[in-house]
């Protein structure tokens, strides 16, 4: 229970640092590419990949085995959007930068599994660096009071499973 929640927090850090597709571009991120994948190869995770320094937890939905890298593979469901949404990319790097503490070997991409599309995500230098840059900035953030509302979508507040104790709340 305690690792799902850990995970929750984590995912809700990142979706609250969740920065525009510009901001994206100019930090150089990945965006994704679509592939064709064959989900009958895909295993289930049935334990959460922990990294003790960075106090990370998380389970992919999947992982695969592939020319020798094992590749996380996360299942979203819902309508597929054009491209992968920045907050999805920070998930699959959190879970790219766990399989490679985890096994040892660096994932070179992750896969974002939506509704009839399949997205591969590069797990390059620039978006570790970048996954690491907002890890520090919610550990800066927790010692604090008050943290900003990072945008304007009360759609995503609907969701949020803290819009109950939420005083930025948009819904
Ligand atoms: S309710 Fe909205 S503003 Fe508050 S934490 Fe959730 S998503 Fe962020």
């Amino acid at each position: 229970m305690m690792l799902h929640l850990a995970l929750l927090f984590i995912i809700i850090g990142l979706v609250l640092l969740w920065q525009s597709r510009r901001q994206r571009a100019q930090a150089g991120l990945p965006g994704g590419r679509l592939i064709y994948t064959d989900t009958q190869a895909w295993g289930r995770v049935e334990k959460p990949l922990i990294d003790a320094q960075l106090g990370l937890t998380g389970k992919p939905d999947y992982l695969v085995q592939r020319e020798g890298s094992i590749i996380p593979v996360e299942v979203k469901s819902g309508r597929p959007p054009a491209a992968p949404y920045d907050s999805h990319i920070f998930q699959l790097a959190a879970y790219c930068l766990l399989v490679h503490k985890t096994y040892g070997k660096r994932p070179p991409c992750g896969i974002l599994h939506y509704t009839g599309r399949d997205f591969a995500v590069d797990y390059t230098p620039q978006l570790e660096s970048a996954l690491l840059d907002r890890l520090a900035e919610i550990r800066r953030d927790e010692s604090r009071r008050d943290v900003p509302r990072s945008h304007e979508d009360a759609a995503r507040c609907r969701k949020c499973g803290f819009r109950s104790v939420c005083d930025q709340s948009l819904a």
